[in-house]
């Protein structure tokens, strides 16, 4: 059980107006312990067992085999398993396996000498005993055994279970396996995507006086045209784009314009150092692609890198046309250990999910939610509001519920008294739930006409559509709609759903993204419709006018007692009373257990000040972890 403790430690005299600081908990650093760790660009382990330390791993007995680590041959050890059923040998964890991923699972086999001259071994997944990589082996040498898995669609992944089978013989025998190995493939983070065909640059700007355009790409869509007279003109990114350490994907399409040199070379280029990405030869007969990988030189302040398209000069002004810039990272599955909130440098995104409550589902979603300090904005279909109360409280203790009708019609197929109802019966369920009428409608489909928003407007309901689409409700996968979010940025109202695996699934890597590129979980703006920061939540707020609400003597040395006070008072005319200290660690205290919660940035502010002379004054906080104490400085 970890406790806080926040202590305000009294030195002697003095007056100070206020102490105003931030805390970042770091509780949560120390409990993140990694399970997954990258094995390879493109994979990542998720489980990984090879006998050489004399255990199963995370893995554990399976029935009642006799197990035993022997020798591999090949200079570690194996693990036998004597066996007499089907299921006898060793199982994974449960929750090993997230929904909507395809997973490759490996391992190598034998039959030890002395038993039946071949046998079959797979790999076997509960609860619906699904083999994987099913294969014969014998005791003349190792097989290895290797096939792909994706979780059923309707298992829970929290009950999924992989253990290892084995076909019965006459009468019990024995297998050596080892290197057990379970993978899936890393999801790619889309740190800018530029495709042009809405008209604009997206999120990247002009660098020097080039003339753009946007022209037909031959594709169906849009190409940017950029007449260039200098090697650095054309268009730039945002600074800030790349974080330090991290290896990133840049690609894009270029050619030349008819009518110029007949080839020239481009290429990214990312200032402060002026290094060159994926340079590439492009002429005028058609599209190439640029690509290659970049990674931050060390020393080069994050907040500083840009990049631009830079191109070789020729004789004279030429015109190239580029496409499709697209930035990526490897997602590498850290499971949302960052810390949200603590650096919003970057904005906030809404992130939304629709067509909730379920039961069975909303619950694990909030859950996931929680887990990951992302607050979302939950638009709810009002069928489903009735017998799922306890589930939409859950919701609005999360973030803000809002209202995506009554019976999820495409409301530009109804009348106005037909909107009328299914937006009324929706808002009233939701405020006999909350207490608070939705102020956001997200309409079903994202349908909307002239109809549909004057009864939004009578209801006092802002229409929110979406900024980014999951494409969740396509059946996308789990590493699809990481990638997808991943294109979210600041403002951006993200459309998800209330019910599915695969979302949930994404969840924590949804953190992860939002850590890395510093931008938090935001509320919708109802005069806006887009993300802002939420409104800051009151921790602990005492003026010592109604007691001493919770604070208590903090006692290091001595004794100090603590009392309400007029004597002395910033507002309006009690304050809390230190006395009888004997030492510097003698001071107030409040248990901050279950109140200040890990991943969350404070601002800690208290009026202070000395009975009579004056001396220093601290703020600190106590964390209490498996009995041993650590004290952290604040102010
Ligand atoms: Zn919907």
């Amino acid at each position: 059980m970890k406790k806080a403790f926040l202590n305000i430690l009294l030195i002697t005299m003095m007056l100070i107006s206020s102490v105003s600081t931030a805390v970042a908990a770091s509780a949560r650093n120390m409990s993140s312990v990694a399970t997954q760790s990258q094995q390879a660009a493109g994979s990542i382990v998720v489980s990984n067992v090879n006998f050489n330390d004399s255990t199963t791993g995370s893995w554990t007995q399976s029935g009642g085999p006799t197990l035993a680590y022997v020798d591999d041959g090949q200079g570690g050890q194996a693990l036998s398993i004597t066996r007499s059923a089907d299921y006898e040998g060793i199982q994974s964890p449960t929750g090993l396996l997230d929904a909507g991923i395809e997973y490759t699972f490996s391992m190598r086999a034998m039959l030890a000498a002395g038993g039946p001259a071949s046998t079959d071994i797979r790999f076997v997944v509960k609860p619906n005993y699904n083999w994987v990589a099913n294969t014969t082996i014998n005791a003349t040498g190792w097989t290895t055994i290797s096939g792909v898995y994706t979780l059923p669609a309707g298992v829970d992944p929290a009950t999924a279970q992989i253990y290892i089978g084995s076909t019965d013989q006459t009468g019990p025998y024995t297998i050596l396996i080892d290197d057990i190995l379970i993978t899936r493939p890393a999801a790619v983070v889309t740190v800018s995507s530029v495709n042009f065909n809405d008209s604009t640059t997206g999120a990247w700007t002009q660098s020097g006086g080039p003339t753009l355009a946007y022209v037909d790409d031959g594709n169906g869509g849009q190409a940017l045209s950029i007449t260039r007279a200098a090697d650095y003109e054309g268009i730039q990114s945002p600074t800030s784009l790349l974080a330090a350490g991290v290896e990133y994907t840049f690609s894009m399409r270029a050619m030349l314009a008819a009518g110029g040199p007949a080839s020239t070379d481009i290429r990214f280029v990312v200032k402060p150092n002026y290094n060159w990405v994926a340079n590439a030869t492009i002429n005028a007969t058609g599209w190439t692609t640029l690509s290659g990988v970049y990674t931050l030189p060390a020393g080069v302040d994050p907040a500083t890198a840009q990049i631009y398209i830079g191109s070789a000069d020729q004789t004279g002004p030429y015109t190239i046309l580029i496409d499709d810039i697209l930035i990526t990272t490897p997602d590498t599955g850290g499971g949302g250990t960052g810390i949200l909130d603590s650096d919003c440098s970057n904005g906030y995104v809404a992130l939304t999910f629709d067509d909730g409550p379920y039961a069975g589902q909303t619950d694990h979603l909030i859950a996931a939610l929680d887990a990951a300090h992302l607050r979302a904005t939950f638009f709810d279909w009002g069928q489903h509001i009735s017998g799922n109360a306890s589930l939409v409280q859950a919701q609005f203790a999360n973030g803000w519920v809002g209202n995506h009708s009554w019976t999820h019609s495409d409301m530009t197929t109804l009348t106005q008294e037909q909107i009328t109802t299914e937006l009324t019966d929706t808002q009233n369920a939701l405020q006999a739930i909350t207490g608070q009428a939705p102020v956001l409608f997200r309409p079903p489909y994202l349908a909307s006409n002239a109809t549909l928003k004057a009864v939004e407007a009578s209801l006092g309901l802002t229409e929110i559509m979406a900024d980014v689409d999951s494409k969740d409700w396509t059946g996308a996968s789990t590493a699809t709609i990481i990638t997808n979010v991943s294109t979210a940025r600041d403002g951006a109202t993200v459309l998800m759903h209330d019910n599915l695996p695969t979302t949930r699934a994404a969840i924590p890597r949804i953190a992860d993204f939002m850590t890395n590129l510093k931008l938090c979980p935001g509320m919708i703006n109802p005069a806006t419709g887009h993300a802002v920061a939420p409104p800051a939540q009151v921790a602990i707020n005492t003026d010592f006018e109604n007691g001493l609400d919770g604070w208590v003597a903090r006692n290091a040395q001595g004794t100090p007692t603590v009392d309400l006070t007029t004597d002395q008072s910033h507002s309006p005319t009690h304050a809390a009373l230190v006395s009888n200290r004997t030492g510097q660690g003698d001071g107030i205290g409040h248990d901050a257990t279950g109140i200040m919660k890990p991943g969350t940035t404070y601002i800690i502010t208290a009026w202070v000040r000395m009975a009579s002379g004056s001396d220093s004054i601290w703020l600190s906080m106590r964390r209490t972890n498996a009995g041993t104490d650590t004290y952290d400085t604040i102010g």
